[in-house]
């Protein structure tokens, strides 16, 4: 679970929330890639539900996945046969890529380990498996008994007309479709309905297990009662006029009475440079690729940011490092700096002693104690590397015949002064002493620093610049420094 304080505005939101028990729900379509936009109303209900827990209230969390729904378009980069199935239920479509059971499970699964990995304290529910079990029957039969005022409602707030044949429940046919049919009677004490497919045939499902759906306007209302919500976030695409929750909110209150849940309106979040997160367009960053560069309780914060009613462009570049600085100094506990981690998992690979050692050396002696923690930071710090950094911080260190080939842009005093720098150099000087010796020795060879360190980068990097050369040396083999300094 997070160990994050509980911010300010959920605390403020479950202050005007009720006496419990509470039911807090985020309702997501496995329709494509759930991504880290989606996260962010995961986040705002955990935040809620962790505040209403705060003050002792009894919360059921839960995350309702829009199983049942039938597919109505498709998401980039599934194959156009998939064409044959619109309008069946994404449980029941293959996975287009076969390794899950369902089209809905390959989208649903990924995101569902993050939340696991996150340790979200929330339930799943599949919705098809919830009218499966006939959670949804009650709220079913009441709707169809009360399509005409549905109908209203719908054609009132949107300004749209409906078709003559409109129906809050869309039945399954024999050849999966749940879109296109006519109901032709309702037969409330046997729980079906009895209607006319596209061919004209005459075809009954059971909505107490599962063979269709209430549309989705209806739904959204029938739910708030099926599941007892008290508390629900939305994404502006919603709340806007005309929108699911107006409707909803309205058949909530005159077809289903009962009163609307709370609610909270979040924006959208963007990857900087890149624009809004769209599974539709292709911008999608997924949570577990964030969880590869960085621990949860800093998704949590990045997702969230300040305030999740605004804005906010996720920075996984160049402003990168600060923000996990800044995550890092909450706590006051010591910490080492983020490009000082990259620096050092970028120079000893996967070998987390020769990484204490680094560390030691330069200064984080603290730090370099909980091996575990390292091996950790070393992995976020080396994966942000590979994935995330900007050009200028990504480092190898060169081998001794790419060193030789390198030194051959050095002039004469360049290459005095590096030899000077090995003679006196020693395995067991600290940082501070390595960089007190580069300068020394500049001053002494009458080079210029900056000519100077750039001599140090080019044998070690092949650049002209680089990472704090003092600690940088200081963390690598003695004789290593020595080898390439001396080509
Ligand atoms: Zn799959």
């Amino acid at each position: 679970m997070s160990t994050l304080p509980v911010p300010g505005w959920a605390e403020r939101i479950a202050e005007g929330l009720g006496e419990g028990p509470h039911v807090v729900v985020a309702g997501i379509s496995p329709s494509g890639h759930i991504h880290v936009g989606n996260l962010r109303e995961v986040l705002v209900g955990e935040a809620v539900a962790n505040a209403l827990r705060a003050r002792g209230e009894e919360v059921r969390f839960v995350f309702h996945a829009d199983t049942i729904d039938p597919l109505r378009k498709i998401a980039p980069g599934i194959p156009e046969s998939f064409e044959e199935f619109m309008g069946h239920s994404l449980s029941r479509v293959p996975d287009p890529e076969g390794c899950h059971v369902s089209y809905a499970e390959h989208f649903l699964a990924p995101f569902e380990e993050a939340l696991r990995e996150m340790e979200m304290d929330i339930e799943v529910l599949r919705s098809h498996e919830l009218y499966e079990n006939g959670v949804y029957t009650e709220v079913t039969r009441e709707a169809l008994e009360h399509t005409e005022e549905l109908r209203e409602i719908l054609q009132e707030v949107t300004g749209r007309r409906m078709p003559e044949h409109w129906s809050p429940y869309l039945p399954r046919d024999a050849s999966g479709k749940l879109t296109g049919h006519r109901i032709l009677e309702h037969v409330p004490e046997a729980n079906k309905v009895v209607f006319e497919d596209e061919d004209g045939f005459e075809e009954a499902a059971d909505y107490s297990r599962g063979e269709g759906k209430l549309g989705w306007r209806v739904e959204l209302a029938a739910r708030w009662k099926a599941l007892g919500v008290t508390f629900e976030p939305f994404g502006k695409d919603h709340t806007t006029s005309g929108g699911s929750t107006e409707t909803a909110d309205r058949m909530a209150r005159e077809v289903f009475h009962y009163p609307v849940p709370g609610r909270y309106e979040y924006e959208w979040i963007g990857l900087k440079g890149r624009g809004d997160m769209s599974s539709s367009r292709g911008i999608v960053l997924l949570p577990k690729d964030l969880l590869r560069i960085m621990p949860p309780d800093a998704l949590r914060r990045m997702v969230l940011g300040r305030d999740p009613s605004r804005r906010s462009d996720l920075e996984l570049g160049e402003g990168f490092p600060r923000f996990m600085d800044e995550y890092r100094a909450e706590p006051g506990e010591p910490f080492v700096p983020f490009t000082h981690l990259v620096t050092v998992a970028q120079t000893v690979g996967e070998d987390v002693d020769a990484a204490a050692e680094m560390l030691r050396r330069g200064g984080y002696e603290e730090a370099a104690r909980d091996r575990e923690k390292l091996a950790r930071d070393l992995a976020y710090a080396r994966n942000w590397a590979e994935e995330w950094a900007p050009e200028s911080m990504r480092l190898r260190l060169l081998s001794v015949e790419e060193a030789r080939e390198a030194a051959r842009d050095l002039d004469e005093e360049q290459r005095a002064y590096l030899a000077a720098v090995a003679e006196k150099l020693s395995p067991e000087m600290s940082g501070d002493e390595v960089q007190d010796l580069l300068y020394s020795t500049a001053v002494e060879s009458g080079l210029k620093p900056k000519k100077a360190f750039a001599a140090v980068y080019t044998v070690l990097l092949g650049k002209k610049s680089g990472p704090k050369a003092g600690p940088f040396i200081a963390g690598l083999p003695f004789e290593m420094v020595r080898e390439r300094f001396l080509v």
